[in-house]
């Protein structure tokens, strides 16, 4: 059977573990057809990242156009957008409704503190996002509150609903709460906990990108909103369990997909 066509539009990640390449494998794993539009190259590994370089918003948009112009693409996500004009580039294209079912994963600040973009880039897609899913610094970033405890995610989360997209998951693998990674997800009137249990290892790097990757998979397949976020997590849990004990590296290895 023709698998169904999802997109990712992210940065490179050289060391395989986040971005891209991390979006690509969930797709794979997840049995979805993966195309990608890349907003950024970086030089980066299991220790950081050592370089970016974005690309020009015209490339970006030529990709775009690539993609779109030949494959019937049922759900996008984006990563790191890298620049405000690379950000303008996709959120036209939003705008013009070419990018169904779309996940902005606000990736600003990589773990090992490098930044990949700004919130004034992150806030001209927001509007077109059907989820969001900040994790913790990046919901503060955007809201401008402290984001550190399961209260603070809930009251962020809403926040971010209020504000554009139709959902928005605020993911707490940053937060130990008692054992557990818990996820806050409002829209629709509601606001939800999803828990799991928390999973103990230096093999993370990458998750934030996986996390999203794989809710666009299930929003293409048809899932609902609620449905589609608690898959992903629970093939997340899966992945960071799967990987657990490897040795990928020196730093923050990739997930297990
Ligand atoms: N590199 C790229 C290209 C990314 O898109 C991301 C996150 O979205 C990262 C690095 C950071 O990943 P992590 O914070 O898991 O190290």
């Amino acid at each position: 059977m023709t698998p169904t066509t999802v997109l990712t539009i992210a940065g490179s990640d050289s060391g395989g573990g986040a971005g891209i390449q991390a979006d690509l494998k969930v797709f794979a794993a997840l049995g979805a057809y993966g195309t990608s539009v890349l907003t950024a190259v970086t030089a980066q590994n299991t220790r950081g990242v050592d370089a970016v370089l974005p690309l020009p918003p015209r490339t970006v948009t030529e990709q775009l156009d690539s993609v779109l112009g030949d494959f019937a693409v049922r759900a996008v996500k984006t990563g790191m957008l890298g620049t405000p004009a690379v950000a303008d580039a996709v959120a036209e294209a939003a705008k013009a409704g070419r990018l169904p079912h779309l996940v902005v994963d606000p990736v600003l600040v990589a773990t090992s503190g490098h930044r990949l973009g700004v919130v004034t880039a992150v806030e001209r897609l927001l509007p077109y996002a059907r989820v969001a899913t900040p994790n913790c610094a990046e919901a503060a970033a955007l809201t401008g509150g402290p984001v550190t405890t399961v209260g603070e995610m809930v009251a962020a989360a809403q926040a971010l609903a209020a504000g554009g997209p139709e959902f928005v998951v605020v993911t707490g693998g940053d937060v130990d709460a008692a054992g557990e990674s818990v996820d806050v997800l409002a829209g629709g009137g509601t606001t939800t906990l999803l828990r799991a249990p928390r999973v103990d290892t230096r093999h993370s790097h990458g998750t934030g990108c996986s996390f999203s990757a794989a809710i666009a998979v299930r929003l293409a397949a048809g899932d609902p909103v609620p449905v589609a976020v608690a898959t992903a997590k629970e093939y997340v849990t899966r992945a960071l369990t799967g990987a657990r004990d490897w040795e990928l590296g020196a730093g923050r290895g990739p997930l297990d997909h």
